[in-house]
């Protein structure tokens, strides 16, 4: 077991990823200096089927993102918080996994649910293929 150096943390706007977001930063402030955090958004892939009119598909995307991780980078900043902000787009499951992979993160943390409809089930489809398909711990967050 590696130490936790490297942590994911992965967000889509939602109340719950909020809560991971802060569970990160407590983290973060508990181990100083010894931790980076990459705070990640993955824009689900636009149907090609459906080209949105009149709006450029990488400029909507850009938008949509900018959007959710503007406000937890002001979250995370001043804090003496080492962390990146990173934007992807496609399927956010894998996209999330393989981001894990190649920054060799020691833990993923996410929220249990997120801007799904409310439903009966507690994981979200997101969080339940992260959960198995990460090669690293995972920490849900509610
Ligand atoms: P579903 O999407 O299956 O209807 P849900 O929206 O309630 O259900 P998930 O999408 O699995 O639940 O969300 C669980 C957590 O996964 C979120 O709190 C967030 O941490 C992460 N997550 C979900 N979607 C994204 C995304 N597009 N980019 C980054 N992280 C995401
Ligand atoms: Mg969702």
């Amino acid at each position: 077991m590696s130490e936790f150096k490297q942590i994911l943390v992965a967000i889509d706007g939602s109340e719950h990823a909020m809560k991971a977001l802060e569970t990160a930063k407590t983290l973060s402030k508990q181990l100083q200096g010894n931790l980076h955090l990459t705070v990640l958004h993955v824009n689900p892939t636009l149907s090609m089927n459906e080209p949105p009119v009149g709006i450029d598909v990488d400029e909507r995307i850009e938008e949509e993102g900018r959007h959710i991780l503007e406000p937890a980078a002001d979250y995370l900043k001043d804090e003496g918080i080492s962390y990146r902000m990173l934007a992807g787009h496609g399927d956010p499951a894998s996209f999330i996994c393989k981001i894990a992979d190649q920054e060799k993160a020691d833990l993923i943390i996410m929220g249990t649910r997120g801007q799904g409809l409310v439903s009966e089930l507690i994981l979200g489809s997101v969080s339940h293929h992260v959960i198995q398909h990460a090669s690293c711990p995972v920490l849900t967050v509610k």
